[in-house]
């Protein structure tokens, strides 16, 4: 581990006067310490933020959702309103990770965490996300849990966060707060596909802190799931998975929001296939 300055933030002010002179946010720490030790990240300043007041879950308008970004993972699967209005993400949540990590992990991190890509958390493999212009050793090595949407020559990793699907599924907005002040961002334009920049992965300016994530409100109530496929029950990351959220009536779906994970190198949004089920009766087959 390389030598470092640890701040902690005791208001948002505070933050991002850390966060804009180059200080890297602590949350949970249950990834960024890792890579820490692995020196695949090397910040100078860690701002733990773990003080601030970015704890709440808040119903919006009509069942809008706004989820802070320092609630635990295992706080926001278990509340009520989550459980009650969006099943996707409480299920997804509970398929992510472990008992220990979720109670720690925040909600901001878990949306923020980088890719598993083996290649990419060994510090003496060619990696253009980890070192620009190094090459990809996944390219040509092994890649079986690698990605099929949105790669490029430079980049095939995938993003690994199980309730970041959900979330794109359900069109949730990122609220963000930084230097020049607060602004949203739709989550489907949050996480970056890797292009030729495979380094820059999230729509975040310098010194900008996650505030919280929302979903909206919908005027037709949603029955929604997550479904993870992995190499083994727990503790792993999705092969492939879906989140899916439907509003059906009389027997027919009248609205669908769909998602993929851990088949593109960002959560993917299926409008074909969310336009497919529009319409139709549910069966095993369709
Ligand atoms: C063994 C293991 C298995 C796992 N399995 C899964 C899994 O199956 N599914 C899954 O989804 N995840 C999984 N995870 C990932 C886990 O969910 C993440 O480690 C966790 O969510 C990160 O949250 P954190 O609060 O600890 O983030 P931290 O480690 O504190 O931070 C992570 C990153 O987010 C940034 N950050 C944190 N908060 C903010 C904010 N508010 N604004 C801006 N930047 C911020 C930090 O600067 C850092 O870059 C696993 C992790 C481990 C170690
Ligand atoms: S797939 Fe991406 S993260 Fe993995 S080695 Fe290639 S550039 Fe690095």
């Amino acid at each position: 581990m390389h030598p470092f300055v640890y701040t902690k933030a005791s208001d948002t002010r505070q933050a991002l006067a850390a966060g804009r002179d180059g200080g890297r946010y602590l949350a949970g720490g249950t990834t960024l310490v890792d890579l820490m030790r692995e020196t695949v990240e090397r910040p100078r300043t860690l701002v733990d933020i773990s003080a601030l007041p970015l704890r709440e879950v808040t119903v919006t308008g009509r069942g809008g959702l706004r989820v802070g970004a320092l609630v635990r993972m295992a706080e926001a699967a278990a509340h009520p309103k989550v459980r009650a209005l969006h099943p996707v993400m409480s299920q997804a949540l509970e398929l992510s990770a472990s008992a220990q990590l979720r109670n720690m992990a925040t909600i901001g991190g878990n949306i923020m965490q980088r890719t598993r890509c083996a290649y990419f958390r060994d510090v003496t493999a060619d990696c253009n996300k980890r070192d620009p212009g190094s090459g990809c050793a996944a390219l040509h090595g092994h890649h079986r849990a690698h990605a099929i949407l949105g790669t490029s020559d430079s980049c095939v990793a995938t993003h690994p966060s199980d309730v970041a699907v959900a979330f794109a599924a359900l069109e949730a907005t990122v609220h963000l707060l930084g230097p020049t002040g607060e602004r949203a961002v739709p989550f489907t334009d949050f996480l970056l596909r890797p292009g030729s920049t495979p380094h820059r992965e999230q729509a975040l300016r310098q010194g900008e802190l996650i505030t919280s994530v929302e979903i909206p409100a919908y005027p037709r109530p949603l029955r929604s799931g997550y479904l993870k496929v992995r190499d083994r029950q727990s503790y792993e990351f999705a092969l492939t998975s879906a989140a899916v959220a439907l509003h059906i009536r009389g027997g027919v779906i009248r609205e669908a929001k769909v998602a993929a994970g851990g088949v593109g190198t960002v959560p993917w949004k299926l409008p074909a296939v969310e336009r497919h089920l529009i319409g139709q009766r549910p069966s095993p087959a369709l």
